[in-house]
């Protein structure tokens, strides 16, 4: 049999991210003040970031050196293998090459480590002793508890409801790490007694769990707040995937046509695609970019371009993206971390110019595609992962169809074995597709003003 993983030593984890914004034409528009509605300034942003993630925040350096502290940590579990899924193309008989990075053989399970670990020792540098965050399907909350561990930070972490409940071994994660875990919406914030009192989201969302944690971040010394996803710097610290992977290509002798990634805010989809994207940028190759999203959660491909709050109380800046309304909620769907309302600055940007390509995924599709990859080969992907799955099956039956080989690269973010209650559902028949209508998306986005210049 032919190869099988791609392995790179310790010394190959890259020593610099990718700033895609260096060579990108149109450069993402600024974030704006919400009471001025002027760009931000740095220091509007230093009562919850510390110094350094601000200045990666708005860089437009090409290469960011990563902190050798971090590449120490980083050697835990990178280089992740990257692995041709022979099992998954003879399953569908297609002539298309399919390669995966395994994001998921990180201590947590999932890609999130990669920002987690560098932010919490940004944070350590500048001696803040208290993060505070959100997590939606747990898996930032579960990766940034382990990071703070590491470096002696404690950690408060709203986890939006639905979650909570169809996730509590999540929870047990975040506490064995030694995180206070609170259930978003909780009433120990303004913030989410608003909505408590309204009597409405009894199931929270993302956006309301990251204004709960902000208001606890600004209101407490010696604390800041992380987020895992959306913002410039933690697609930033998402590139060492890519950038590994483009290397394990030249050993695979091999070079991806189509790259695709699941999306929730960005991070993931990010941290595969902008190495490869760069070589369209720079280059003029033309690589496939897929972006994967819930087909009840579709701010890519149905959301508009427009100033939107990253959260629910708009205690963010307005930030430019393809959103879906702050106000809006999207369905129990079980792929949790795919539950938010908006995209990132960058990919959002990229959109706008026509640079990456969209694909909406109903639930049903993911899971079948899920249980597929499962059986051929052996990894039970997280749901959100299966998104991007669906979207390689899809891919490489077009492959197939049109008789022309292609490589396929794809991002397995997690791993799904503290998803099962999910793929039970799944296997009992009991789970549903959500349909979204125009309607109902046009009505959280009826409040937006229009900023765009
Ligand atoms: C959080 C998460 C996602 C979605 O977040 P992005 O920022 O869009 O990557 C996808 N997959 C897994 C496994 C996750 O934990």
């Amino acid at each position: 049999m032919a190869t099988k993983k791609f392995l790179l030593s310790e010394n190959d984890i890259p020593e610099s991210w990718y700033n895609i914004v260096a060579d990108m034409t149109n450069k993402p528009l600024p974030p704006l003040h919400p009471g001025t509605k002027e760009p931000i300034k740095a220091e509007d942003l230093e009562a919850i970031f510390p110094k350094a993630i601000i200045e990666q925040e708005m860089s437009t350096d090409r290469w960011i050196g990563i902190p050798e502290e971090v590449r120490e940590l980083y050697k835990i579990w990178r280089p992740t293998p990257l692995v041709r899924a022979y099992g998954l193309e003879k399953a569908l008989d297609t002539p298309a090459r399919i390669y995966f990075k395994n994001e998921g053989l990180s201590p947590v399970g999932s890609h999130k480590l990669n920002s987690a670990l560098a932010q919490a020792y940004y944070n350590k540098m500048e001696g803040v002793t208290h993060l505070t965050t959100e997590t939606g399907a747990g898996q930032w909350g579960t990766a940034l508890s382990f990071a703070c561990n590491l470096f002696g930070l404690s950690l408060e972490v709203f986890m939006v409801q639905v979650s909570y409940n169809q996730k509590p071994y999540r929870r047990v994660m975040m506490q064995t790490w030694d995180a206070t875990v609170t259930p978003s919406p909780s009433l120990s914030t303004y913030a989410g007694r608003a909505v408590k009192v309204r009597g409405k989201d009894g199931s929270g969302s993302l956006g309301i769990a990251i204004s709960e944690a902000i208001e606890r971040a600004v209101g407490t010394p010696g604390t800041k707040y992380s987020l895992g996803s959306v913002l410039n710097h933690v697609a930033l610290h998402q590139t060492v995937i890519g950038l590994e992977a483009e290397k394990q290509f030249m050993l695979a002798d091999d070079f991806p046509d189509t790259v695709i990634g699941c999306f929730g805010g960005g991070s993931n989809f990010s941290g595969i695609s902008f190495p490869f994207l760069r070589h369209n940028l720079t280059e003029g190759k033309r690589i496939r970019i897929v972006a994967s999203e819930p087909a009840s959660c579709p701010k890519l491909s149905r959301g508009k371009f427009e100033y939107d709050f990253g959260d629910t109380a708009g205690l963010t800046p307005l930030l430019p993206m393809y959103t879906l309304g702050h106000d809006f909620r999207p369905a129990d769907i079980h792929a949790g971390g795919l539950r938010y309302h908006g995209a990132g600055s960058i990919v959002s940007q990229l959109r706008r110019d026509g640079l990456i390509e969209v694909e909406d995924i109903p639930q049903l599709e993911t899971f079948e595609a899920g249980r597929l990859f499962a059986r051929t080969e052996g990894t039970i992907p997280a749901p959100e992962s299966a998104h991007a799955i669906a979207s390689v099956i899809r891919e490489a039956r077009r492959a197939k169809e049109e008789g022309c080989a292609r490589a396929i690269l794809f991002n397995l973010s997690g791993h799904g074995l503290i998803d099962m209650s999910a793929y039970d559902q799944y296997l009992e028949g009991k789970m549903r597709n959500y349909v979204l209508s125009d309607v109902e998306i046009s009505r959280t986005l009826e409040g937006l003003e229009s900023l765009i210049p």
